[in-house]
């Protein structure tokens, strides 16, 4: 039986992708060989690459407009010292709103100086910091859109007199944002997008060559633009399946169009666990992610009961990170409100037996 796949990360990907990229392991483009053993120099290949890269900035709304979109590999953690290596020179912000947050922030003090803007660790980051001040003259101001472990998500995003860099890996293509408010996006592709094993930065071209360090070759963004994000080998099967996931969501209607989706998947959800007694949610009302749902049982003794009932409803992925404990449903783009609503016929039966 296939599952309702509520997983964190990686993640439920569309079945159609999964299908097409399954097809060109075995023969890719009826040319009797397969994707993961042509040259990715290969004229096939190249051609991958160049609407991967296009279909990205045209999804976010950027075609024209001064920015690049490189597919590189190591993960959104190799963004958190490469973006810093290529943009720190004296001080960045930061704000703070979660564990991936504190990563960024532990590599870039290798770089520079780090203020940390805003944070919400004192409350075990369960909300978005709001009404900070941003201090002049900082190198970048750097931000976690969505909340991956801790379930909450920035609804609107500070204006800087510097350039702004975010870590979009868990909310990437899910909802309408005027994007050319950032200068450096990156996201992992295992949330939202493919595969893990390749990372999507799209970045403003303009801010590029200003730290006065020298930058490692495979470190530099500028490396990797010039060689049109195939200095080395990139990672053909990653790339090709987010190309393909990236075309799943132009067909669909683009951005608007699924974001029309998420926030139903959200909107069901979250009115369930405010409405039932048998669950809690974790965030911030105002803060919560409409990817990642976060809650718990407010009587752990119906653990049991409601993990079986999940099992038997076919449903994979619910726990809770171990920092927060209880249960989050990531409710990425390929996952369907049809998904949703078993979880919450389950968690209305909860009710009734609780
Ligand atoms: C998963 C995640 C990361 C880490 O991604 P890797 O690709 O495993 O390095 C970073 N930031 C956010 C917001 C995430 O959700």
């Amino acid at each position: 039986m296939k599952k309702h796949n509520f997983s964190a990360g990686p993640c439920i990907l569309p079945q159609e992708v999964l299908l097409k990229a399954s097809e060109a392991i075995m023969d890719f483009n009826g040319s009797g060989l397969s994707l993961i053993e042509i040259s990715h120099r290969s004229k096939d290949f190249v051609a991958v690459m160049e609407k991967a890269r296009s279909l990205a900035l045209e999804l976010l709304g950027l075609e024209g407009k001064g920015y690049q979109a490189l597919f590189l590999h190591g993960g959104a953690s190799l963004e958190f010292l490469m973006v810093a290596y290529n943009l720190l020179e004296k001080k960045a912000g930061y704000i703070n709103t979660g564990t991936w947050s504190d990563k960024a922030i532990k590599e870039a003090k290798i770089f520079g100086e780090v203020v940390e803007v805003g944070s919400s660790k004192d409350e075990n980051f369960n909300f978005i910091p709001k009404g900070y001040n941003v201090p002049k003259g900082l190198d970048y101001l750097h931000l976690t859109s969505n909340n991956t472990i801790f379930g909450t998500q920035f609804k609107k995003f500070p204006v800087t007199d510097c350039p702004l860099v975010c870590d979009m890996s868990s909310d990437i293509f899910s909802r309408v944002l005027d994007f050319s408010q950032f200068d450096l996006i990156y996201a992992g592709a295992q949330k939202n997008m493919g595969p893990a094993g390749t990372t999507l930065v799209v970045v403003k071209e303009d801010i590029l060559g200003k730290v006065s360090r020298k930058i490692p070759s495979m470190l530099d963004y500028q490396v990797h633009i010039s060689k049109d994000s195939m200095f080395n080998t990139p990672a053909v099967f990653p790339v090709f399946t987010s190309m393909l996931t990236l075309e799943w969501l132009k067909n669909l209607g683009g951005i608007e169009a699924i974001e029309k989706i998420n926030e139903k998947k959200a909107q069901l959800l979250y009115s369930e666990i405010d409405l039932n007694p048998v669950f809690d949610g974790y965030a911030n009302k105002d803060d919560r992610s409409i990817m990642n749902a976060t809650f718990n049982l407010t009587e752990q003794d119906l653990k049991d009961t409601f993990e079986s009932m999940l099992k038997e409803a076919g449903i994979n992925g619910l726990n809770g990170h171990r920092s927060v404990g209880g249960y989050r449903a990531s409710m990425y783009n390929a996952l369907s409100l049809e998904s949703v609503g078993v979880l919450v016929d389950v968690m209305s039966e909860m009710e009734r037996k609780g």
